[in-house]
């Protein structure tokens, strides 16, 4: 494990073993198998001369709330074991001292993509995520990152920041995974409470049934009467958005995104499914 971004560099450039290609997998920890999947998919994109680097950096500034900052789980020990048998190459922690500056005054933003969704339930949430993003690109001088695509407004604000500011990154795409009744997995599951966590199954069957309609009307209205069945989950937002662009579908004429986030007392859930027209 090493914590500074000067350690990393001169483990990465000093010692030629590290030759091959670097892949970095970006985490905020409390690693689950939706996590060792991307670190499997890494291992594939780095090839066997290839360097898997893992940062497990819990992003003060991607949390628009306090509470959820202070309740993120941290596993430290386990994560690290989990990454060991996985054969992760390099462990990236991260002091937030070391990462953030107590001064600093710089950010970046992705303007439209990241306006709706999540960005708009999270004002500044995206802004964290690509301003961490980036400085872990540079900290690792990664070749590519895997990401997942459970978070895919996140997915598609990279890639944009990456195109738009010629980032020399490949940015990879890692399929979501999911518990066996169909609950994505995700750090925050292991804050459910035990009627929370089986309730939850209902969050994907709901958007999954409702994939099944051909009008943008229809989708939702099922959805939201599907969710709208269960007594303990609050919806923050349920939209139809296109895929690419992320703004509101009124009528399914491209691949469309159903995304749905719910709060279960003050765990926040996100899931989605893909739509394609008929
Ligand atoms: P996090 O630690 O939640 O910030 O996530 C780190 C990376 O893991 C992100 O690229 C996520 O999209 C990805 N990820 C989280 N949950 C899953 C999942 N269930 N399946 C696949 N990837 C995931």
């Amino acid at each position: 494990m090493v914590t500074t971004g000067s350690a990393l560099r001169e483990i990465l450039l000093g010692d030629e073993q590290y030759a091959g290609r670097c892949v970095l997998v970006p985490t905020m920890g409390a690693l689950h198998r939706g996590h060792l999947a991307l670190i499997k998919h890494a291992r594939d994109v780095a090839g066997p001369d290839g360097v898997v680097i893992v940062s497990i950096f819990v992003n003060p500034i991607q949390f628009d709330r306090e509470d959820d900052l202070d309740a993120y789980p941290r596993p430290l020990e386990t994560d690290l074991m989990q990454c060991q048998a996985a054969a992760v190459d390099v462990v990236f922690v991260p002091d937030v001292r070391e990462m953030y500056a107590p001064d600093r005054s710089t950010l970046v933003t992705e303007n439209f993509l990241s306006r709706s969704l999540c960005g708009a339930s999270r004002p500044g949430h995206f802004d964290g995520v690509c301003t961490v993003v980036l400085k872990l690109f540079l900290l690792s001088a990664c070749h590519a990152a895997v990401f997942g695509e459970k978070d895919f407004q996140q997915l598609a604000i990279i890639r944009r920041m990456v195109r738009d500011l010629d980032v020399p990154v490949e940015i990879v795409e890692s399929p979501t995974v999911r518990e066996s009744d169909g609950l994505a997995l995700s750090s925050r599951n292991s804050r459910l409470s035990t009627t929370h966590r089986e309730d939850a199954s209902c969050i994907f069957r709901a958007l999954n049934e409702a994939a099944k309609f051909h009008k943008a009307d229809e989708i939702l209205g099922h959805a939201r009467k599907r969710l709208a069945e269960s007594e303990h989950l609050k919806i923050d937002y349920l939209e139809l958005v296109d895929a690419e662009t992320m703004q509101p579908v009124l009528e399914l004429r491209r691949p469309a995104i159903l995304a749905a986030a719910v709060f279960y007392d003050d765990v926040r859930l996100i899931d989605h499914v893909l739509i394609s027209p008929a």
